[in-house]
């Protein structure tokens, strides 16, 4: 590559955002815009993607996080006939179960209120309910739960971005391994940007799909984006005992616990309060936490997982809008070649198919046609006119 390269769409970050976006740029442009992605780690290590939980809900209080889910799900389910049996993404509609104490009764009646509105198929259970159907839950300070079992599971993270980038090879979009550290403009539009081996890449338009990096790159352009990462660890723990079946069971206390093959994965979201900006290179996962916080209140829950081995864990980034925990997506006000897909939260992966449609309608069309995704748009950020998604675990 020369100095003077120059693409019509540069995307930087590779992982389920960006590739989605490249993806779905080829299947609505039909390949007429010359694009590249520009990756640091081709392998992906660091990315929240590989690090991800792959789980897949409709229970968010957004209507369009609902709507991006749905799509999410209806492309997962289509990926193993669209392509070869090694692209199967390993869809296991699994369910959410969603419980809520008294404190929080009345937003998961409001969240399921809007589910019910846009077709989500979500079970809303009294305590009395879910000691029935869930005889292995201890239901004490239990209010209510929420129950999305044929809408809602788990997948395999690695296969939907390997799917992704065996089409994008095929049709020659380059991956530029390399990291950008800088990023020119002129009155009004991004006009380059600039690597750390020396390379200057033109560019028409620039998406950022860089994760919990993305506020940090939206700083190299001037712009305030407050996206940061937020660490996160999951544990891989053998629990024989564990009924089967078991749904995604989230906990009021913030734990959370899933099965994965013959292990379960287990987490923990922190209240806001002691929720810190994490150091982008700390990737150790947090010990401590298993012993202290998320045993006991798993145990006290679903008692079976008093009896358990942790067998592995693994710590990545939430990519953390700390206005309200909701995606900005869309160009910037100020620089409108510069498009945002970013801050998820926590729930990107389900949601990458669908924003990248969105995000290749708008380069190609300057419009959304299928979600409309324009209650995302970063306006809101400058005006601190927070959308709060109520349903983040
Ligand atoms: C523990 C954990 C559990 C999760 N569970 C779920 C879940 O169950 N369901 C769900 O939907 N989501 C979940 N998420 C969130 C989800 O993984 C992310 O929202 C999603 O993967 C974001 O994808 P991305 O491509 O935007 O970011 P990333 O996957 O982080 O990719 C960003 C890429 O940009 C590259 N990059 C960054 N800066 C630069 C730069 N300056 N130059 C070049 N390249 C750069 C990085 O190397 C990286 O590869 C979870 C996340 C974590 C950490």
């Amino acid at each position: 590559m020369n100095d003077a390269a120059h693409y019509d769409v540069v995307i930087a970050g590779g992982a389920a955002i960006g590739a989605a976006v490249a993806w779905q740029l080829l299947a609505v442009d039909g390949g007429a815009k010359k694009i590249a992605v520009i990756e640091r780690d081709r392998m992906f290590r660091d990315a929240s993607t590989s690090r991800s939980a792959a789980s897949i809900r409709q229970q968010f209080s957004t209507p369009e996080n609902i709507r991006l889910s749905q799509y999410g799900l209806e492309f997962l389910a289509g990926m193993a006939e669209r392509q070869s049996p090694q692209a199967d993404p390993g869809l296991i509609l699994g369910g959410y179960l969603i419980l809520a104490s008294q404190t929080g009764l009345a937003a998961l009646q409001d969240n399921h209120r809007v589910q019910t509105a846009e077709g989500a198929p979500i079970r809303f259970l009294d305590a009395r309910a879910l000691a029935k159907s869930f005889p292995w839950l201890v239901c004490d300070a239990i209010a209510a739960g929420a129950f999305g079992e044929a809408c809602e599971g788990w997948f395999d993270a690695d296969a939907l971005l390997q799917f992704f980038w065996r089409d994008l090879r095929a049709a020659g979009v380059p991956l530029i391994e390399a990291e950008i550290t800088a990023i020119d403009t002129a009155p009004g539009r991004v006009t380059n940007v600039r690597l750390a081996d020396g390379r200057n890449i033109g560019c028409g338009a620039l998406v950022n799909a860089c994760g919990p990096g993305a506020g940090a790159l939206a700083a190299l352009a001037g712009r305030l984006l407050p996206v940061e990462p937020r660490k996160r660890t999951v544990f891989v723990v053998d629990c024989p005992a564990a009924p089967d079946g078991l749904p995604l069971v989230a906990d009021p206390s913030g734990i959370w616990v899933r099965p994965e093959g013959r292990y379960h994965l287990a987490g923990y979201s922190p209240p806001a309060a002691h929720d810190q900006t994490a150091d982008p290179h700390d990737l150790e996962p947090d010990h401590g936490l298993f012993e202290e916080t998320l045993w006991p209140a798993l145990a006290e829950r679903i008692p079976v997982f008093e009896t358990l081995k942790v067998i592995n864990a693994w710590a990545g980034h939430y990519d953390f809008n700390t206005l309200d925990q909701n995606a900005v997506i869309g160009p910037d006000p100020e620089l409108p070649n510069f498009i945002y897909a970013n801050g998820f939260s926590g729930h990107g992966l389900q949601h990458a198919p669908g924003v990248g449609r969105a995000v290749a309608e708008w380069l190609t069309f300057g419009a959304y046609r299928s979600i409309d995704l324009s209650v995302f748009a970063y306006d809101r950020i400058a005006q601190n006119r927070p959308l709060i998604e109520r349903a983040v675990i």
